[in-house]
């Protein structure tokens, strides 16, 4: 049996729609934003809505399709939360709470399809897009959860934000126009698929835009993300420049260090020349483990100092990731690894057909 549909994710005129055969079917779908985009699941409780309206929904929508299936929580607040749309195949969201906010990790595929070499969720392969809804209703589980209001959104969970663009898209107006978030407090992150940076920079929403650079150099580039076969770090740049001028924010460049691989002075030293000029934010991130068949290691935390310093001597601004939540596997962009081989697989890593 299909699962019964969702209201979460559906605009105004959408929710219009669902609630044609009502009276006054423009109030009753305001009505019923309010409570669905304060995450109230419960349609009884939806007490400004006449009881045969309340009645007539349940019979044929769920407020939110997700299904929580498993929790984990570490002793630093983060929790990680497994879940699924109704088809079993699980997704994971994290929640990170932070003295000045709290923020969320949310994932935008199942499994994907962009085989980037260090990844457990590229490695595991691709089953599908998140709808909006799900994006939302990921969002909503972990606010359930928080004492505190979830004030900031990061899409670096499972998949490539950029590879679902108009469900991502919608997911991120919805964030600002029902939810209230402002889009300056929305992150996206992209492994770099240029076409779709220049057309995130049009959508005029000034939300802020990070890119897996982790090397400076195409051949090495090519060898951990198949991606930049295709958009080559001249592309990525040049794209992330139009970025910056359309929307006036700085774009931050998140660069994996692995030992041996990328973390050479001679690449800080590129880095230092590719992000000067144009305002950016360079964020550094330690390898975590992955078993990849490759080898690969954090550096030590003299190395990574090395290559912090160095940039920050050519003037780059330097952030390192803060990291949260080890001991349950919940750093964003490497969640699949405790569920590896759950995916149904219909692709295998890097399919770079989905980019053509
Ligand atoms: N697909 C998007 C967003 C999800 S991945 C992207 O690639 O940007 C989020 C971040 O986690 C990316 O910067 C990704 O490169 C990083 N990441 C993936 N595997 C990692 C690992 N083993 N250790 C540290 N960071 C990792
Ligand atoms: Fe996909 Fe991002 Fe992982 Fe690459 S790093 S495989 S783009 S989730």
């Amino acid at each position: 049996m299909p699962p019964t549909p969702a209201l979460l994710g559906l605009d105004r005129a959408e929710l219009a729609e669902a609630l044609s055969s009502a009276d006054r079917p423009a109030l009753r779908a305001r009505q019923l934003a309010r409570w669905l985009y304060a995450g109230e699941t419960d349609f009884e409780k939806m007490s400004d809505l006449p009881a045969d309206v309340r009645e007539a929904l349940g019979e044929r929508y769920v407020a939110s399709g997700l299904v929580e299936t498993r929790r984990v929580e570490s002793e630093d607040g983060v929790v990680k939360v497994l879940a699924h749309g109704g088809d079993e195949e699980s997704f994971e969201c994290v929640l990170l709470p932070y003295a000045d906010r709290v923020s969320c990790c949310l994932s935008t595929q199942v499994g994907c399809p962009m085989g980037c070499a260090f990844c457990a969720t590229g490695l595991g392969g691709f089953d599908r897009n998140l709808s909006a809804g799900e994006i939302l209703g990921q969002y909503f589980l972990l606010q359930s959860i928080s004492p505190r209001r979830i004030s900031h959104v990061v899409y670096m969970g499972m998949g490539e934000p950029l590879l679902n663009y108009p469900e991502v898209v919608k997911s991120i107006r919805l964030f600002k126009q029902e939810v209230g978030l402002s889009p300056r407090h929305i992150t996206v992150s992209t492994v770099g698929i240029v076409p779709r940076i220049r057309e995130l920079a049009q959508e005029n929403l000034p939300i802020h835009l990070a890119i897996s650079l982790h090397s400076t150099k195409d051949e090495i580039r090519n060898s951990l993300m198949p991606v930049n076969q295709k958009w080559p770090i001249s592309e990525v740049l040049s794209a992330a420049k139009e970025y910056v001028n359309a929307t006036g924010r700085k774009v931050t460049f998140e660069y994996l260090l692995i030992e041996g691989v990328t973390d050479t002075i001679d690449q800080a030293e590129d880095l230092a020349t590719m992000v000067r000029g144009f305002p950016s934010l360079v964020n550094l991130i330690p390898f975590n483990y992955v078993s990849t068949g490759q080898g690969f290691k954090r550096p030590a935390p003299s190395r990574i100092t090395q290559f912090r310093r160095t940039l920050e001597s050519l003037g780059v601004n330097v952030t390192q990731r803060r990291e949260r939540g080890h001991r349950i596997a919940a750093a964003c962009g490497q969640l699949a690894g405790v569920h590896g081989g759950r995916f149904a697989r219909r692709r295998s890593p890097s399919d770079l057909s989905v980019l053509s």
